[in-house]
């Protein structure tokens, strides 16, 4: 486990139930509400133990935090770098091997791109190691050469899927017929060389990243892939990280985009292939249940000694004290078991704003809110920013009700979550110390609702659970069968190529 400081291993034992060694080292005084709040939950039940799951069925690994192919619509930075971290190119055989256990437990093990998967030196070792497993890369299809087919043929890869948008100039290879023609061709060699080896595998899938600049060619890509052979494709939303780049989204005329991809869906779909949004919904709708949650567990490095976890395919982070994922007690640790409350027990207004605005499962929400966001308009009047910084500074001095009034300020027309969140959870300490345990609760639920990372909230949510459990717990609905979905289209393959 890597280093953490006393804050950290405070946070981590309590949301880990390791409440012996939380008490000894709250003993030393440094946060005596959290203490307090301890003592009054003491042998009380411990909060939703009920929710602790098996571990996950999907495992997926950044190999590579490098890349040269230079899209310009590439969200982790690789539009104008090509690595990602300035001395750390690849996760290691070590930090892979530090995830067996993860490994061993799942059914499929995803390679996917923080960077170009294929320009990892180690991914046919990889491979070999998990021969038992589906494997799935996920490539831009530049570094492949016929050799490396080979390597990936032999090292039984079970399904590549190559990522392509067509003529969109923002996305890979800027629509160059050169590059287009190129990425075709390599589809042809692996069919070729699947045939020359006799082997089926890899299957070969297809991920189209749809803008407003391809989604009328988006029939063509279809066809064309289609005719190589392709009978599987995703298609995923383009994100943006600048204004510029968002009028170019389906977001920015979302009704209009979505009234053109869902009939293309309809018709591909009706003729055989299997065209999804990101891979589990037949068409661009909003989904009331998350395909990750409880399925889902990404592994990154971040160095050569460190490997941070997440538990979604979206934009949600769990408290850093819990990022590395070392056992169960952290797949299983409290963040985890609220969020399992928050999907499958709780209503879905109460899910974490990332969640309720999410790119993946809520088209319509994060449409409203990316045009809000990239809206103009600027209240020069109201800076949330600057009222925090003067509340923040008001509660530092102990004068509770001017914070309290500075902070509930800084909560209006406000549209940055992590600062909503950071907001309440000052409003729930506040209330803490004037010891309104229920008014500090409601507080440090929107505090992780909108900063799902805030570890200290997540440790006082904690104890205020224990003095105080839902009184009737809701029946626990089934989460998403992701498994069951992909393994059909899986087995589907088989048949038809057995
Ligand atoms: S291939 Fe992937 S990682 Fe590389 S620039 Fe394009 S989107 Fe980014
Ligand atoms: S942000 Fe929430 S809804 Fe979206 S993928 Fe992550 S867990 Fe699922």
């Amino acid at each position: 486990m890597r280093e953490m400081n006393l804050e950290q291993n405070i946070i981590h034992s309590v949301l880990t139930d390791d409440l012996s060694r939380a008490k000894s080292l709250l003993e030393q005084g440094e946060f005596p509400l959290l203490a307090e709040l301890m003592d009054r939950a003491h042998e009380k039940a411990l909060p939703l133990s009920h929710l602790k799951s098996e571990a996950p069925d999907f495992v997926v690994f950044f190999p590579a935090y490098t890349c040269g192919v230079g899209c310009k619509m590439c969200c982790t930075g690789f539009s104008s770098s090509t690595q990602l971290y300035e001395d750390y190119l690849y996760m290691s055989p070590d930090q892979f091997d530090s995830c067996m256990p993860w490994v061993q437990n799942s059914s499929y093990v995803i390679f996917c791109g923080l960077g170009e998967t294929l320009e990892s030196p180690h991914m046919i070792r990889f491979l070999e190691k998990i021969q038992d497993k589906i494997s799935i890369i996920y490539t831009s299809g530049v570094p492949l050469t016929r050799e490396k087919i080979r390597d990936l043929i032999r090292a039984e890869l079970k399904i590549l899927t190559f990522s392509f948008d067509g003529k969109a100039p923002l996305g890979h290879g800027a629509g160059n017929p050169d590059y287009i023609r190129k990425f075709w061709q390599k589809i042809d060699w692996v069919q070729q060389l699947k045939s020359e080896m006799n082997s089926i595998f890899p299957k070969i899938t297809l991920n189209i990243t749809v803008s407003q600049d391809n989604q009328d060619e988006l029939s063509e890509i279809i066809g064309t892939a289609q005719q190589h052979g392709i009978q599987e494709i995703m298609i995923d939303p383009m994100t943006s990280f600048d204004q510029h780049n968002f009028e170019k989204t389906i977001f920015a005329d979302f009704e209009s985009s979505k009234n053109k991809i869902n009939p293309i869906l309809d018709r591909w779909n009706s003729e055989g292939l299997d065209v999804t949004q990101t891979g589990f919904a037949k068409s661009f709708l909003d989904s009331s249940s998350c395909p990750y949650v409880d399925n889902w567990l990404t592994l990154i490095g971040t160095g050569p000694s460190t490997i941070k976890a997440g538990v979604c395919e979206g934009l949600l982070e769990i408290p850093q004290p819990l990022r590395s994922f070392d056992n169960q007690e952290d797949w299983n640790s409290f963040p985890i078991r609220y969020l399992r409350y928050m999907h499958f027990c709780a209503s879905e207004k109460s899910r974490p704003m990332h969640c309720q605005n999410c790119i993946l499962t809520n088209l319509k929400n994060y449409a409203d809110l990316s045009i809000a966001r990239n809206s103009s308009e600027e209240n020069t009047e109201h800076n949330p920013l600057a009222e925090y910084r003067l509340a923040s500074r008001l509660k530092a001095e102990k004068k509770w009700e001017e914070a309290r009034q500075g902070f509930l300020k800084a909560l209006e027309n406000n549209h940055d979550f992590a600062l909503t969140g950071k907001t309440c959870f000052h409003l729930g300490e506040i209330e803490l110390s004037r010891k309104d345990y229920k008014e500090a609760r409601k507080y440090f639920e929107l505090a992780v609702q909108y900063y799902y990372d805030h570890g200290l909230a997540f440790a006082y949510l904690y104890f205020l659970f224990m003095l105080d459990p839902p009184s009737q717990m809701p029946p626990r609905r089934d989460k998403f069968d992701a498994s069951r979905l992909v393994s059909t289209l899986y087995d589907k393959y088989l048949a038809m190529n057995s």
